[in-house]
């Protein structure tokens, strides 16, 4: 399935959102990036962590890092705690979001 150029379904729900890539004009280009929300205490954007393992050759070991980042959401998706999103990179929409949610998933 696609929708708004990506390989997500369409939200089920409808919004007047202007900064929504579904119903509004955000254009979501560049990255695509998969996390997990870690807090949704924000009306409009949410925070995911995403975890990667980086490799240090002097002890041939992998070590966890993770990095966040800020995400706009559109009122037609709804995230909770610990769900599994997918974020589309697009403008900056304020001095630390330039990504947007365009999928969310219960749990992992
Ligand atoms: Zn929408």
């Amino acid at each position: 399935m696609s929708a708004a150029g990506l390989e997500v379904a369409m939200p089920r729900k409808k919004c007047q959102d202007e900064r929504c890539p579904f119903h509004g004009s955000l254009k979501v280009r560049g990255r695509l990036l998969t996390g997990k929300a870690v807090s949704t205490a924000g009306k409009t954007f949410v925070v995911v962590e995403m975890e990667y393992l980086h490799m240090v050759p002097k002890y041939n070991r992998g070590e966890r890092r993770r990095s966040r980042v800020s995400s706009h959401v559109p009122p037609c998706i709804e995230v909770k705690d610990g769900d599994t999103v997918t974020l589309g990179e697009c403008r900056p929409l304020s001095k630390t979001i330039s990504f947007v949610v365009v999928a969310s998933r219960r749990g992992t």
